[in-house]
């Protein structure tokens, strides 16, 4: 059945109702796709070039203070960043990270190698538990993303600890919504902002809007650590953070296999939404029911990115992906009743809200009330 409310890429296999904003040329190419080609395009020896300039302006003149930070979950991406600025660029990080409290036994093995094998000094920050539970389920009545916490949490937390110290460089990994959507250009060396945390990455919302919610009771004193610095504290530490993916060429396949020289381990099992086995080991719930409220509100999940990813580094033909996507993006997984759990919700009540947030423009009601959308399949 075409409803013919979604249009799907020519090349790759994402959607038109695609989270990360996509636009689409005369033949039907997305903007994700285009973007992605112009990674043969740009002259990596000389944005390293770039790189190693902009590194030693950071350095510690004399020794007393760490060079820059690097937020790291202890992920493939995290390996390499350590690996390119400690190891190739010799510079002295510090490691921030900010712990959602979901991990899977892998993460936490890749954890204490990271730490073991880079010798770095690594702050890791752990909120209340409580706090985290009742930031879980607000999150997701309130937006239908339990993990809201953590994406506030990653954006912010290592700008309160670049404040704190008086350290001025941040060197995330690559700017997720350019490299999957084509948000920006590879020419507009675009840098993480506040700006961008706050309407993009948190949808929004910012730590007052968790405030004095009736069922989870949050208060102003326990959001200290998802308040973004100020701009005058910003200003005077003189805070950058920059996507190393503008300055070398960036691949998550490519980075798993570094990873693994340094012992880095892919999980043991495929997940049941994606078969991607080298991806957010950091949180059990995050390709699980976090990912399959994308489904729900969107109408595809984390296999859908994972196959555009894999088409356009030539890894998977467009027929292959969608019998991948077929396969996984609807299905609803079993960590699920691990999250209800944790934050002491019946199953009836979850499958209440998802519905509330499935998106009209995606998906209807066919005439028996069961919820159809367009496939690409179809
Ligand atoms: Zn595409």
């Amino acid at each position: 059945m075409k409803l013919g409310k979604v249009k799907y890429c020519k090349k790759c296999v994402i959607p038109s109702s695609s989270a990360i904003p996509v636009e689409f040329n005369d033949e039907g190419i997305c903007s994700g796709c285009l973007t992605s080609q112009q990674i043969d395009t740009v002259d990596w020896v000389r944005r390293e070039q770039q790189l190693k300039r902009l590194l030693d302006q950071y350095r510690s003149k004399d020794g007393t203070n760490y060079d820059c930070i690097i937020p790291v979950s202890s992920g493939k991406d995290s390996y390499f960043q350590i690996h390119t600025i400690k190891n190739i660029y010799g510079m002295n990080p510090l490691l921030v990270t900010y712990n959602a409290n979901n991990w899977m036994p892998e993460g936490t093995t890749n954890l204490v190698n990271m730490r073991e094998t880079f010798g770095c000094d690594h702050i890791f920050f752990t909120p209340s538990i409580s706090l985290l539970k009742r930031l879980n389920r607000l999150c997701y009545r309130m937006m239908g993303d339990m993990n809201w916490h953590a994406h506030c949490g990653i954006q912010t937390y290592p700008y309160i600890v670049a404040v704190q110290h008086n350290v001025s460089l941040l060197i995330d990994g690559e700017h997720g919504f350019m490299d999957l959507g084509g948000m920006h250009s590879y020419s507009d060396y675009v840098e993480l902002t506040q700006r961008f945390r706050l309407e993009h990455v948190q949808r929004g919302y910012d730590w007052y809007d968790m405030i004095d919610d009736e069922r989870d009771k949050i208060q102003k004193q326990e959001m200290i650590s998802y308040m973004f610095p100020s701009d005058a504290a910003i200003k005077r530490v003189g805070v950058r953070g920059i996507y190393l993916g503008n300055y070398i060429k960036w691949s998550g396949n490519n980075n798993a296999a570094i990873a693994k020289t340094y012992g880095w381990q892919e999980a043991d099992a495929e997940f049941e939404r994606t078969y991607r086995k080298i991806s957010n080991l950091d949180d059990m719930h995050e390709n699980g029911i976090h990912d399959y409220m994308k489904y729900i509100k969107f109408g595809y999940g984390r296999a859908t990115d994972h196959v555009c990813k894999d088409i356009r580094e030539g890894r998977l033909s467009r027929e292959q992906g969608i019998e991948i996507v077929k396969q996984r993006d609807s299905i609803k997984p079993k960590d699920l009743y691990r999250w209800l759990e944790y934050v002491d919700m019946s199953e009836e009540e979850f499958d209440q809200i998802a519905d509330s947030f499935r998106d009209p423009s995606v998906w209807e009601r066919d005439t028996q009330g069961k919820w159809v959308k367009d496939n690409i399949w179809d």
